[in-house]
């Protein structure tokens, strides 16, 4: 996971600080910090870490937002209900892939039980993240708002993972061979019309794959080939 930083400000409930450290640990995160928590340490936090009470006691408590993120590149301020001015807009989804693209110091600033995030706060942050949830009750448990984020960022690291494998993706090159072989095969077999738009079709299908590898476009060159050969009455000697 990248280095993300779990920020609670003015927490009422030592136990949700307690839940929020469960949530954080369980996704991979360890990095929380406290702003002003009423009651810090407390029993109740330690009873709701069960087994991530190693993230509740290296948790570190600051008495402002700024000073508990002024070594990060980006925050982002959390709140269940929409601000008439406020930073970049952005779902929980979108911000989770924003932070881990960033792939360097951000956090993730949640407001107390009772009144969320102040303006103050909020402006200290450049994005502004909600959870899409029922507009009639849309604010979530304060721990359960930290399990949210903390789960889509570890999907993001996860479902990313095989970007990481850079040296097998397809290039530029490798897709444009696969859509002129795609083509081919279409004219020459009569399945494309002169003026269909099949090509930009199988672009845009080929665009949703996140990761093509180029092993993945031989394969499919290798079936349009040997199909073009059959077609063909041809039976060329596999490659
Ligand atoms: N009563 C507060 C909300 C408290 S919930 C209010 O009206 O603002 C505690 C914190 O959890 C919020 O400050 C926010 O950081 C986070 N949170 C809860 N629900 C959320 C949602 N739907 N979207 C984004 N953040 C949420």
């Amino acid at each position: 996971m990248p280095p993300i930083r779990i920020v609670l400000c003015r927490p009422s409930h030592p136990g949700n600080i307690g839940a929020a450290a469960r949530a954080m640990k369980a996704m991979g995160l360890t990095d929380l910090r406290l702003v002003a928590p009423e009651r810090f340490p407390a029993k109740e936090a330690q009873w709701m870490a069960t087994n991530a009470v190693d993230v509740l006691e290296s948790a570190t408590v600051y008495p402002t937002l700024n000073e508990a993120v002024k070594d990060c590149v980006a925050a982002f301020a959390l709140s269940a209900r929409p601000r008439e001015w406020s930073p970049q807009v952005l779902d929980v989804r979108s911000a989770a892939g924003r932070a881990v693209e960033i792939n360097d110091k951000v956090a993730f600033v949640f407001g107390s039980e009772s009144a969320g995030l102040t303006n103050e706060e909020m402006f200290a942050c450049q994005y502004l993240v909600h959870i899409p949830a029922n507009p009639e009750f849309s604010s979530l448990n304060l721990a359960q708002a930290v399990q949210v984020v903390a789960y889509e960022l570890r999907m993001c690291v996860d479902v990313a993972m095989p970007f990481a494998r850079v040296e097998k993706r397809a290039t530029v090159e490798d897709l444009e061979g696969l859509y002129a072989h795609l083509e081919d095969a279409a004219t020459r077999s009569g399945f494309m019309e002169p003026k269909s738009r099949l090509r930009e079709r199988w672009r845009r299908l080929f665009s949703r794959v996140p990761a093509f590898e180029r092993e993945e476009v031989n394969i499919l060159r290798g079936l349009l080939k040997a199909l073009m050969s059959r077609r063909n009455g041809r039976h060329e000697p596999k490659e």
